[in-house]
């Protein structure tokens, strides 16, 4: 079965009037692919993102995670705090960082949550933020690192514990085009490498040859989709 699989995916959002974010939208990622979820602003690609992590449910529709259905209108999606945990590695727009602890604790927690020792948990964290080019931050706080370095950061927690499943949200927003690159270049390697299934919300053309393939968002709904390298192709 594919890693994720969304189900005629319906969000209203209640807002003075209902805010049709998405009308009917179905996408399969399977395990070691790479894809680039486009549209501009507004389109509906952070509330898709967040119906897909299981962290907020669809109006109508539903999400299959590794073939399991998970998520449907009305779910309690508290309890799926361990599916979220164990399956879904999740980059946010906002790195979300623990003020208190330096780079390596950051990303360290999320293993040590996960019962992986203080030891092998800082380890695997430096190596993690190493690959991001951070080596020289490992020790800082949050505070005393950029908005970008931050971002990278919270790429590295969410590659932490190994998750079949990763979604982010625009990670490459605050980096400049090199760094932007960098971090798509280490989303090529995990999907090769570890076979894990990744959807990344892009408005960044420049990486776009890494991913496998990119689906579109307008007004709600899947408007173009292209299958490897090239142009988009409309439906
Ligand atoms: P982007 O366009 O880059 O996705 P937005 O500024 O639209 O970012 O959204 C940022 C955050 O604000 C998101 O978490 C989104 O859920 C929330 N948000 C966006 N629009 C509204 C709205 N009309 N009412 C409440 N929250 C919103
Ligand atoms: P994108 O990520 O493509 O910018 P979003 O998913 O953030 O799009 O937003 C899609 C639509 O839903 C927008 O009209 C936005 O204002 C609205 N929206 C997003 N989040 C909320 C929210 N929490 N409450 C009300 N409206 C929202």
């Amino acid at each position: 079965p594919p890693v994720l699989g969304v189900d005629g995916a319906v969000k209203h959002y209640d807002g003075g009037g209902v805010v049709r974010a998405l009308d009917g939208v179905s996408f399969e990622l399977h395990a070691g692919e790479l894809l680039g979820i486009m549209g501009p602003s507004g389109s509906g690609k952070s509330t898709l993102l967040l119906i897909a992590g299981l962290l907020e449910p669809p109006t109508a529709g539903e999400v299959r995670i590794g073939g399991q259905r998970v998520s449907w209108p009305g779910a309690d999606l508290d309890g799926l705090r361990e599916v979220r945990r164990r399956r879904i590695g999740f980059v946010f727009q906002k790195p979300n960082l623990i003020p208190f602890l330096n780079a390596t604790e950051n990303v360290a927690l999320a293993l040590e949550i996960d019962d992986v020792p203080p030891g092998p948990a800082r380890r695997h964290a430096g190596g993690l933020l190493r690959a991001l080019g951070l080596a020289h931050r490992a020790s800082s706080l949050p505070a005393r690192l950029s908005g970008g370095e931050q971002q990278r950061v919270a790429v590295a927690r969410a590659l932490a514990n190994d998750p079949p499943l990763i979604l982010a949200d625009e990670p490459t927003a605050a980096l400049d085009s090199v760094r932007g690159r960098q971090v798509i270049a280490l989303f090529r390697r995990i999907a090769d490498e570890r076979g894990a299934g990744i959807a990344v919300v892009t408005h960044d053309p420049r990486a776009l040859d890494l991913f496998d393939r990119t689906i579109e968002l307008s007004d709600g709904k899947l408007v173009g989709a292209s299958t490897g390298i090239g142009g988009l192709v409309l439906q």
